[in-house]
């Protein structure tokens, strides 16, 4: 699986749709200070699901829409799509080309897409699961990221090798399992109560 594409449309710096293309093997994404480098990763961190502006290195989330120039007026939403290679189908979904999409108004509404269908943020979450692609994925490595690796708890550093050997989703499922169980126990008591009142 690799990355094949990103298109960006009224994101940050980027008010004009733009499409960047990745062939295999390396590449480098280089410019002058301010040019909006750092605004493609984030771009890549928002379409997987990243929820916090301040990651993205604003206040809040309308700051991710393109803001206007002087020359330009603001635009009303942003749209970032990116496309996998899925051939080897590591993407367990039934599409050799596997393309995520989200799109957000001013207004706040947001939207998620999976092959232009729409879909639920945990539905990207769920499909990127144990790929190391993800918002918190180990495929993007940020700025003092290493760092914080090396010197994060044993806890967390294990978070990040669970996800390279492909535990996590197991993880995931177990933990919303015993969230269900939980509920099903109170709902069970709930009702035993009202047996007893009713004897
Ligand atoms: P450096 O090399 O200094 O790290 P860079 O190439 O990574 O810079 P970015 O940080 O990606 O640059 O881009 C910063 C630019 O993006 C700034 O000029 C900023 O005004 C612009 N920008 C950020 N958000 C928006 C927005 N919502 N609308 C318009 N422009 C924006």
């Amino acid at each position: 699986m690799h990355l094949k594409r990103l298109e960006i449309q009224g994101f940050k710096s980027f008010a004009d749709r733009i499409q960047l293309d990745f062939n295999s093997g390396i590449t480098a994404v280089v410019g002058p200070n301010g040019s909006g480098k750092s605004n493609i990763s984030d771009a890549i961190r928002w379409v997987l699901g990243e929820q916090s502006a301040k990651t993205l290195r604003g206040g809040k989330m309308e700051d991710v829409i393109f803001a206007g120039t002087e020359h330009r007026k603001p635009l009303g939403f942003a749209e970032v799509s990116l496309t996998f290679d899925n051939s080897d189908g590591i993407l367990p979904i039934d599409f050799s080309e596997v393309t995520v999409t989200r799109r957000v108004y001013r207004s706040g509404e947001s939207e998620y897409m999976i092959n232009k269908t729409q879909c639920r943020l945990k539905d990207i979450y769920e499909l990127f699961l144990d790929t190391g692609i993800g918002k918190d994925g180990y495929s993007i490595i940020g700025q003092g990221r290493v760092d914080e690796i090396l010197s994060s708890k044993s806890e967390e550093r294990r978070g990040i090798f669970e996800e390279a050997s492909g535990i996590m989703k197991y993880k995931v499922r177990k933990q919303e399992a015993e969230r269900k169980l939980e509920m099903t126990r109170q709902n069970l008591l709930r009702i035993n109560d009202i047996i007893t009142e009713l004897e």
